[in-house]
């Protein structure tokens, strides 16, 4: 008892830097199963195919009430593997949602263990592995720092907090489970070969941090934490933190410098005008 408690505070006293924003995972030794598959980089190409379908979505984008039912007293979301979900404290993943395509992109990881947090799904894999390479080009080096994240290592994660520090302290320093973004394959957060700015707001002043911020939107991401949106986005500022959305909606958002929640609740304004 008093050995696991220990250990268990040891692994939160090594995290809780990194935990504010529920971004970082331990390396709980979960290995994914999945064999290793690289992303086709033909997945971040031109498909005319895929972009109807991205005009579609923007057209017919439901309202985020549409997208929420409650399940066993959880407001969870009715559209866990579309591109553009939208999760967050008050929109929870079914428990059960693993997404169906997870691969791991073909970029750098500034670790080697084969966890689960270097998956992605197969587009936003794709992806990232363009913006790598358009950040590569133009001198700038990047690295992946944790993708995907189970509910299952979500949950192991959120119950040691509780079990060492309290479950006040455990609802302020990390996510609950099914409300991190992570789990969605959707996210990736991202760092520059400087371990100090690794998952730190000082990264936002970075050339990397900046780069990022200008450039993102051009491979389909989007900064999702963005400053002073605090109170809509319920999360501080994550410069690191990447999510996936498609070209034309992160154009949208990058330009406009408004949230996730911000671009639905606008589209649906704009719907009922
Ligand atoms: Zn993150």
């Amino acid at each position: 008892m008093n050995r696991n408690r220990t250990t268990g505070l040891a692994i939160v006293a090594a995290l809780s830097a990194a935990l504010l924003g529920g971004c970082e995972a331990p390396s709980l030794g979960q290995l994914f199963s999945g064999e290793k598959t690289q992303a086709s980089t033909e997945v971040s190409g031109q498909k005319p195919q895929q972009e109807e379908e991205t005009n579609v979505v923007k057209k017919k984008q439901p309202s985020l009430e549409e997208t929420i039912q409650m399940v066993d007293g959880v407001p969870t979301v009715t559209n866990p593997a579309e591109l553009t979900v939208v999760v967050n404290k008050k929109r929870a993943l079914p428990a059960d949602y693993i997404p169906s395509d997870l691969v791991e992109p073909n970029v750098p990881f500034p670790f080697d263990e084969k966890v689960e947090k270097r998956m992605m799904r197969a587009e936003a894999a794709g992806a990232l592995e363009k913006l790598f390479a358009l950040a590569k080009e133009q001198g700038i080096e990047l690295y992946a720092v944790s993708g995907y994240r189970s509910y299952r290592t979500q949950k192991s994660l959120f119950d040691t907090y509780v079990q060492t520090q309290g479950a006040e302290h455990a609802a302020a320093y990390s996510a609950v489970p099914g409300k991190s973004e992570h789990q969605t394959g959707l996210a990736m957060d991202v760092s520059g070969a400087d371990a100090q700015t690794r998952l730190e707001e000082s990264f936002a002043s970075t050339p990397e941090g900046q780069w990022l911020a200008a450039n993102c939107a051009k491979a389909g991401f989007i900064i999702r934490y963005v400053q002073g949106k605090e109170d809509i986005t319920g999360y501080a500022y994550e410069p690191w933190h990447l999510r996936y959305v498609g070209t034309d909606i992160a154009e949208e958002i990058m330009s406009k410098g408004i949230t996730l929640e911000d671009y639905f609740q606008q589209a649906e304004t704009a719907q009922k005008q």
